[in-house]
């Protein structure tokens, strides 16, 4: 069973760091705070402990791993090329939010990459975070903590109920402040592209880059049939993503509603703070994120909003879309992931 500690945030204490840095040396897996989301760590450099994470998540072994870093020092040992634009990046990015995809050196083993070319690093800015990957002295391979295919850990709490039998130690230093995972940037190809839209903005990268290509949700591999789509991120109910705004979404939220509740479904609506009024007289659990023009609060609640969800037994959930700019586009990503294609235009 994994030992939770709590740990401050701001002042991580250094026995406290010394004890998780001694079990990642050890090839051990201690779970610890980013600024994104809680990470599963493990050294990045020891294919045996890098190992245990795929096993403790269950995650598929295609599925590649992020470098974390606490100094633009320790690129070069990782990677083949170092264009000048990442240092810029870097410099101006990191710590923060953002993953930088780059030729990877052979120190870089495998099981990291699952199999790739290229390795993917970041520079988290959590002061426990960076005071761990310190003092392990190695670059720290961490996925999100939970398993695979469930919604990602925004508290230490998040954690202990989706691996604490499986992990060795988690630290807790409340709860995340941006709450979505890290935008990850591919700069191995032409031009710069987003593979994963995340808590730095297309719109913060753009402007040190000028214009940058997202990958088409299309390009992630053929895509199968809606019914078998691969859940990600995704809550137990199932969730349907409404597009559109008021008043034609509002319209929309309470016919769906109407339709699943008829069903006999115990109904869930993920909403803005300013959606509740029209749908006060539904029979349905309502959770909402926050006012609608704040991402950066309903990208915090987001996760937490999921599980809320999931804890009130609803069987249909369904999400307002937050549109695509800023952090928008992130929130979209994984309510589309988590829908699984279910997506409805709600105008
Ligand atoms: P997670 O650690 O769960 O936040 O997921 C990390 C994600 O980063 C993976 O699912 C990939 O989408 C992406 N990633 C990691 N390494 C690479 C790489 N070498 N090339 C492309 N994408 C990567
Ligand atoms: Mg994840």
């Amino acid at each position: 069973m994994a030992q939770i500690v709590r740990i401050d945030p701001q002042n991580p204490s250094p026995p406290t760091i010394a004890r998780a840095a001694e079990i990642i040396r050890a090839g051990g897996l201690v779970a610890f705070p980013t600024e994104t989301v809680y990470g599963l760590g493990a050294d990045g450099l020891n294919p045996v402990a890098v190992a245990r994470i795929f096993e403790a998540k269950e995650r598929p072994s295609e599925d590649p791993l992020i470098l974390h870093i606490a100094d633009t020092d320790a690129l070069p040992s990782l990677v083949r090329e170092l264009p000048p634009l990442a240092l810029e990046l870097g410099r101006r990015f990191w710590p923060g939010p953002l993953t930088l995809v780059l030729p990877k050196k052979p120190v870089v083993p495998d099981i990291v990459t699952a199999g790739l070319p290229t390795v993917a690093v970041r520079m988290p800015a959590h002061p426990v975070a960076l005071a761990l990957i310190r003092a392990a002295g190695t670059p720290i391979a961490a996925p999100s903590a939970n398993r695979f295919g469930r919604t990602s850990p925004t508290t230490a709490q998040h954690v202990w109920e989706d691996l604490g039998d499986r992990i060795d130690l988690i630290l807790d230093a409340g709860p995340t402040s941006i709450g979505v995972e890290s935008t990850v940037l591919d700069l191995t190809r032409p031009v710069p592209t987003i593979l994963r839209p995340g808590g730095l903005s297309r719109e913060a990268l753009e402007s040190v880059l000028g214009p940058v290509a997202v990958l088409a949700r299309m390009e992630r591999g053929p895509m199968p049939a809606p019914g078998l789509f691969p859940k990600h991120y995704a809550p137990r109910a199932e969730l349907i993503l409404l597009m559109g705004s008021p008043p034609g979404l509002h319209r929309s939220l309470r016919e769906i509603s109407h339709h699943y509740t008829a069903e006999g479904h115990c109904v869930g609506l993920l909403i803005a703070e300013e959606d509740r009024s029209a749908v006060a007289d539904l029979p349905v659990e309502v959770v909402a994120v926050g006012p609608e023009d704040d991402l950066e609060t309903v990208a915090r609640n987001l996760y937490q909003a999921l599980r809320t969800l999931d804890e009130r037994d609803v069987s249909v959930i369904i999400a307002r879309d937050f549109g695509s700019q800023g952090l928008g586009l992130a929130i979209r990503d994984r309510l589309m992931r988590a829908a699984g294609g279910r997506v409805i235009s709600g105008e």
